[in-house]
């Protein structure tokens, strides 16, 4: 007899990815679905990170799902906390939470072939089967922390930027920030307010440019409530906007270097604007080319080093000792407080997030790391039946990571009609389907600003550890959206489970 759970399908993570899988599952009319998420609350990343000075780095209008438009944003930028509350009104609107497990550490999924469907192993040895399996558990989700000698020796308070302590006073310690990534950007001028000393230890510096943000007024939300086309207007030029940043002095870097260099120009003059010292300037101003690495926006990052109590150390950090970080030349700074703005592990531990072992024992993570990273169409992986990986190489599309959730709810619902009409329920794409996405993508990044470019210096976690440039869909918004909604069917093998007994 059967003692496992069995849904329809399991979805792993409830951030917005998971969120935007399970509205598109039941729009279809799968309904028997788990959720299943590590965290003890929705919202995936907005739910984990709450440090100082979070906030969205893309328009509020365009960072949310299309279908569901939030007229209150109070500000063009939303802060950190009203993404929480904008999934949590998600949730609730098209009734997810009954569908979550919180606290719910998924290890692994393996492809059950005799039974055509996903046994999904979670921590403390329960095992769900489901008949459709989605990993949507994000990009930057697997904190990195540094293997800096000496750092199990420090006495005083250490803290990662995804785990941050509300507890924790700040007021008139001497800290020090590793990493200048988009998340120090936020957090360094919070953090500067409230301590007597910082150090900032930075290895690559980042382009910043000025951020136009302003609160969104009391009539205008009302505007937004009552005429909803002025707030899809508003999407439109926000997300136009974005997309002309992407597409041109990104991913058509070789045809439109003109529009990067104005971008990285943009940079240096925020930065001339903000900072007086030459040699201070030189430090901040990055050696590589704009968006081999993500840029970021601030209007007072490069301005909290002209402080008198904070300071920007280049050094090589050497080792870490219970109350000091010494760098190579020697250079010894006493803290009582670490935090750790390290950013995340993608190659090794996100891609896959969880071990999943597809058809005659294909490893989804030992198979991309021994091969290429690969996914046709950033969701699907030939020998991983009724998997869809939305969390995949090649799959952020465009700067808003609602355009990918969205493109590939799109793909969803073409593929699953199909199914329906043919009267299937088990789907796999081909090899060679999978092979031309990957050949399609490659081909495409020639252009890039990331095989184009200069971006040896950048330290970008773009790159893999095969030096491919393999997060982000090469393509424009528009054409991932075209072809979520036209891909050829033939591009997948369709089943019924009876036949395949
Ligand atoms: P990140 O961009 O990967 O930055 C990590 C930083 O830590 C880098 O400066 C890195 O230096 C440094 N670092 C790592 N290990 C180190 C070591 N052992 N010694 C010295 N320095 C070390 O991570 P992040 O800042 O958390 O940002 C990740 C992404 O999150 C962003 O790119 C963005 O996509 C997203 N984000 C979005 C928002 C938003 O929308 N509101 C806000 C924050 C972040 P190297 O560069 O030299 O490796």
């Amino acid at each position: 007899m059967d003692q496992n759970v069995h849904h329809d399908a399991v979805i792993v993570g409830a951030g917005f990815g998971g969120m935007g899988a399970a509205i598109q599952l039941k729009r279809m009319g799968l309904t028997d679905i788990a959720i299943l998420e590590r965290e003890d609350a929705l919202g995936g990343t907005w739910h984990v990170n709450r440090y100082p000075g979070l906030a969205v780095d893309i328009p509020s209008v365009s960072y949310s799902y299309s279908f569901e438009p939030n007229p209150y944003w109070s500000r063009l930028f939303a802060p950190g906390a009203e993404l929480e509350r904008y999934a949590g009104h998600v949730a609730d609107k098209y009734d997810l939470r009954r569908h979550m497990r919180f606290g719910a550490v998924v290890e692994g999924a393996r492809w059950d072939e005799d039974a055509q469907r996903w046994v999904v192993s979670v921590e403390g040895g329960e095992q769900i089967t489901a008949r459709y399996l989605l990993t949507a558990t994000g990009f930057l989700s697997q904190p990195h922390l540094p293997d800096i000698p000496g750092i199990e020796s420090f006495e005083g308070k250490v803290v990662h930027t995804t785990a941050w302590d509300d507890s924790y006073d700040l007021t008139g310690r001497r800290a020090a920030i590793i990493g200048t990534g988009a998340t120090a950007v936020q957090l360094i001028p919070e953090v500067a307010r409230r301590v007597a000393e910082l150090t900032v230890y930075q290895r690559t510096p980042i382009y910043v440019v000025p951020k136009v943000d302003v609160p969104i007024p009391g009539p205008v939300q009302k505007l937004f409530a009552r005429i909803p086309l002025a707030q899809r207007a508003a999407r439109a030029v926000s997300g136009s906007v974005l997309e002309l940043l992407m597409v041109s002095a990104v991913l058509h870097f070789k045809q439109a270097k003109f529009l990067n260099k104005a971008a990285a120009a943009a940079a240096r003059a925020h930065l001339r604007a903000q900072v007086g010292d030459a040699e201070l300037r030189r430090k901040l101003t990055p050696d590589y080319d704009f968006g081999c690495k993500r840029p970021t926006f601030s209007n007072s990052y490069y301005r909290t080093f002209t402080r008198p109590h904070v300071r920007l150390e280049t050094g090589t950090i050497e080792r870490i000792e219970p109350n000091a970080i010494v760098t190579a030349d020697g250079s010894r700074t006493e803290i009582d407080t670490l935090i750790l703005a390290t950013g995340f592990n993608l190659w090794d531990v996100n891609f896959p997030a969880i071990e999943v072992i597809g058809r005659e024992g294909r490893n989804l993570g030992k198979w991309w790391r021994d091969n290429r990273f690969q996914a046709y169409e950033g969701v699907s992986v030939p020998r991983f039946p009724n998997f869809l990986s939305l969390a995949s190489p090649y799959s952020y599309s465009g700067l808003s990571y609602f355009t990918t959730i969205e493109s590939q709810m799109a793909h969803m619902d073409r593929l699953f009609g199909e199914l329906r009409r043919r009267g299937a329920d088990v789907f796999e794409v081909t090899e060679q389907a999978n092979a031309e996405f990957l050949d399609r993508m490659t081909a495409k990044l020639g252009d890039s600003v990331f095989y184009g470019g200069s971006c040896q210096t950048a330290h970008s976690y773009y790159f893999n550890q095969h030096g491919e440039a393999a997060i982000l869909r090469p393509t424009s918004t528009v054409n991932a959206f075209r072809e979520a909604h036209s891909f050829p069917l033939d591009d997948y093998e369709m089943r019924s489970y009876a036949g395949a007994r």
